[in-house]
């Protein structure tokens, strides 16, 4: 089967088409038939090293497609269902074998595409907003990236909550998508102090700040807070958070947390709670899931470097011949 891997870490350029054999389903696992699989900054991560992997390695946390063989023991799957699934780094590909309580079976009206699209970033935005910080109603908050394919999903998921959320984007375009999402207030981070903003609009300080952006925003993001205010540093689209001193939580009493998706979708229930829960914003259209580029498999160089490079919106996808 054709898929993408890297034998080394690097730039996009290093991101290669190779056959490799197709996998089969180990006992509880689905092996699937992929039609589109999802693009995440974690992917970059893996590529670039800043996340260890062994080398050669494939890439891909989600996707897409028909069920094409059931390994022993499963029991809630049968051939030719369409899928969404979480995959352990390797959906970049024409097949992937997968535990089945790691999929979902599309509902009617869900298409492939929202389907690839969904799993990583809705999750990670609906487990940090009822889990990592419980947000609630007349709160404050402090998304950045809010054009981003999570930070447009944070943004929702706030609002469907009943915050007043701020936004921060780098373009007029991209400050369009976050007002769209339902922000109430649009910073534009590459020229605006964002605590100075944040506390003219808020003089307090927000409740809680989701931070995806990392390196370059950790600091204004500690002091866009209000007294016993929460900090959710959960990525690193800037660079990684340097070591961070303890004593500048202790001023406004605040908390630090740096939470990890997988670290709160582990149990078969916490994986069809927050599965089953995303998929009902989205049938009941609370949640909107926005496939802004598709993109060939063999161009997936191009999906990285334009994700890298701010240019995106949204998600993007892979199409897999
Ligand atoms: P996005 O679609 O949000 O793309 C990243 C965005 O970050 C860019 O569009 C850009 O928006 C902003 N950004 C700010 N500074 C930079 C920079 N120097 N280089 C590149 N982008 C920058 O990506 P994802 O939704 O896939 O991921 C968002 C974040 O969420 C990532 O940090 C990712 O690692 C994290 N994440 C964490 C998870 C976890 O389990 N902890 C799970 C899933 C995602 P703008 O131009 O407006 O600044």
């Amino acid at each position: 089967m054709q898929a993408i891997q890297f034998s080394q870490t690097g730039d996009a350029s290093v991101l290669q088409l190779v056959d490799i054999p197709k996998p089969t389903p180990k006992p509880g696992q689905i092996l699937v038939r992929n039609r589109f699989a999802g693009v995440n900054f974690i992917d970059t991560y893996f590529r670039t090293g800043l996340y260890k992997t062994a080398l050669p390695s494939s890439l891909g946390q989600e996707a897409s497609g028909e069920v094409s063989a059931i390994g022993d023991g499963v029991t809630d799957f049968s051939v030719g269902d369409q899928v969404a699934y979480l995959a352990n780094a390797d959906a970049y590909a024409q097949f992937a074998a997968a535990p089945s309580d790691s999929a979902v079976k599309l509902p009617a009206g869900v298409s492939l595409e929202t389907g690839a699209a969904t799993l990583i970033q809705a999750l990670t935005a609906h487990t940090m907003v009822t889990r990592t910080y419980r947000v609630q109603p007349g709160d404050w908050v402090l998304v950045h990236a809010g054009a981003g394919g999570t930070g447009r999903l944070l943004i929702q998921l706030s609002r469907h909550l009943g915050a007043n959320v701020i936004a921060t984007v780098s373009t007029d375009d991209k400050a369009k998508v976050a007002r769209a999402a339902g922000a109430d207030h649009i910073i534009m981070y590459s020229h605006e102090s964002v605590p100075e903003r944040v506390h003219e609009i808020v003089p307090e300080g927000v409740h809680a700040v989701f931070d995806g952006v990392g390196k370059s925003t950790f600091e204004g993001s500690l002091e866009s807070l209000r007294r016993l205010g929460t900090m959710v540093s959960f990525g690193n689209a800037s660079g990684a958070v340097p070591p961070v001193d303890l004593f500048k939580l202790s001023a406004k009493n605040l908390t630090l947390l740096r939470p990890r998706l997988f670290g709160y979708i582990v149990t078969k229930e916490e994986k069809q709670h927050h599965m089953g829960e995303v998929f009902k914003l989205i049938d009941q259209g609370k949640l909107d899931i926005q496939v802004s580029g598709v993109y060939d498999l063999k161009d997936v160089a191009q999906a990285h470097e334009d994700l890298e490079g701010r240019k995106t919106t949204g998600k993007l996808i892979l199409r897999i011949p």
